[in-house]
């Protein structure tokens, strides 16, 4: 396990190769995202602690798909469900790190089978610091066609927190959290259109009208959130575990839509041999 560091004049970023993890990320001096005093922490932790999630972010309901006219049976990890790509999947494991100047790429290969998903998947994510905002860009290759969405799973350390979201509708889900298909206006609790205080808990996938996805205030500073991934879940931590208690951070994953493969009308995160997948989130602190 290894450490890397990026330093700026306002951000200092801790980045583990142990699932591309974020360790620390002070701005100003002073920690912005929740962190656990060791290794054991991480390795043993079921809350996704500031870690990088692949191949598929969130969840996919019943644990299978059909791509191509074949269908994926996945490796659950959930209810019957598979969240965040399944047990022992890239967060629990270890990238490959290169640094250059200002930034940090890791890379992993995800096998041809890997938790049931198709196809030899390569995937990095580059941290790089740019003045006050902490940039991460998702890129992604296969030898067949699979589907792909990361996310990274940052928790901001949540305190009095007011919030204002570019989003319009959010996710109808059912009991297990799966998607159903429909998408609801943002009314009542989901309703942020405009900056309010952060009450009620939210597990919610926020279907983005902008570039600029969202503001955070917490914890003394003010986090504006941007990505050209189409939405933002937003989960106020309700079920962190110990050494952490709920709601003692937010985790705010730039996304694909839960379940995509299953409807064919989200923005589909279907990847075919020959493209290269891309995406960022970039989140600046003031
Ligand atoms: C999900 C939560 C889940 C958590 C696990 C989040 O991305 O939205 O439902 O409990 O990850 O840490």
């Amino acid at each position: 396990m290894k450490t890397f560091i990026l330093k700026n004049e306002f951000l200092e970023l801790h980045v583990s190769d142990y699932g591309a993890t974020i360790t620390s990320l002070k701005f100003n001096g002073s920690e912005q995202v929740l962190k656990y005093d060791s290794q054991d922490g991480y390795a043993n932790g079921s809350s996704y602690v500031c870690a990088t999630i692949g191949r598929y972010a969130n969840r996919i309901g019943n644990s299978c798909f059909r791509l191509n006219g074949k269908e994926y049976s996945l490796v659950p990890n959930e209810n019957g469900n598979q969240l965040h790509s399944g047990p022992h999947s890239v967060d629990k494991r270890n990238w490959d790190a290169e640094e250059s100047s200002g930034s940090i790429k890791m890379s992993i290969l995800s096998p041809d089978g890997d938790n049931g998903f198709p196809g030899n998947l390569k995937m990095s994510v580059t941290f790089s610091l740019i003045q006050n905002s902490l940039r991460i860009d998702f890129e992604g290759e296969t030898d067949a066609t699979t589907v792909f969405a990361p996310t990274s799973h940052p928790y901001f350390v949540l305190s009095a927190p007011r919030l204002a979201v570019n989003s319009h509708s959010h996710l109808e889900l059912d009991g297990g959290n799966i998607p159903t298909g429909r998408v609801l206006i943002n009314e009542g609790k989901y309703d942020y259109s405009s900056m309010r205080e952060l009450i009620d808990a939210l597990d919610d996938c926020f279907i983005l009208d902008s570039q600029h996805a969202l503001t955070l205030e917490t914890n003394g500073v003010t986090l504006d959130v941007f990505t050209d991934f189409p939405a933002v879940q937003i989960y106020t931590g309700e079920f962190l575990g110990s050494p952490f208690s709920p709601r003692d951070g937010i985790a705010i994953e730039a996304e694909f839509y839960p379940d995509s493969p299953n409807h064919c009308d989200f923005p589909s995160t279907v990847l075919k041999p020959g493209e290269k997948f891309k995406k960022f989130v970039e989140y600046r602190f003031s």
